[in-house]
Formats: C-alpha cells, sequence, structure tokens
C-alpha cells in the first residue's frame, strides 16, 4: 500500500469529479491511496509526462492508457 505522488496535483479531482465527490472518494481509496501503481492516469504520468494524460481518462481504462502508450 502506498499513496499517489500526484495525488495533489491530478486533475481527475480538480476538473473531472469536481462534482462527483462520491465517485471521487471511492477511485481514491481504490487507487490513489493504495495502488496507484494499477491506475491508468498514473501509468501515463510516468510514461508519458503529467501533460499526455487526457482529462477524461478514468483510474480503471488501463487498456486506454496501454494504448496511449504504445502510441507516444
Ligand atoms: S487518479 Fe491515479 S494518477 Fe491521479 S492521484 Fe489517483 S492514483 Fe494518482
Amino acid at each position: 500500500m502506498c499513496t499517489c505522488p500526484h495525488i495533489e496535483m491530478c486533475s481527475l479531482f480538480h476538473r473531472t469529479l469536481a462534482d462527483l465527490p462520491a465517485l471521487a472518494t471511492i477511485y481514491r481509496n481504490l487507487y490513489c491511496r493504495d495502488r496507484p501503481d494499477v491506475c491508468a492516469r498514473y501509468l501515463i504520468m510516468e510514461k508519458l509526462g503529467r501533460d499526455k494524460v487526457p482529462s477524461s481518462l478514468y483510474p480503471n481504462q488501463i487498456d486506454r492508457a496501454d494504448r496511449l502508450i504504445r502510441a507516444g
């Protein structure tokens, strides 16, 4: 168990889920505070950089993240 190093500035919470606090809490507990290594957004941040993460990408969209990473 570890906390994501991007948790303070991840746009998922500041923008995409700003009006959905219950869903934001679920993602924080499942990914940000436990398993960031399996978060689609985290993987792109680590491989391509924060500016390459689509605002619409959810943590569970690993297949989409893999495609984006392969495309570079
Ligand atoms: S959504 Fe993913 S990248 Fe964003 S803070 Fe949570 S674990 Fe990190």
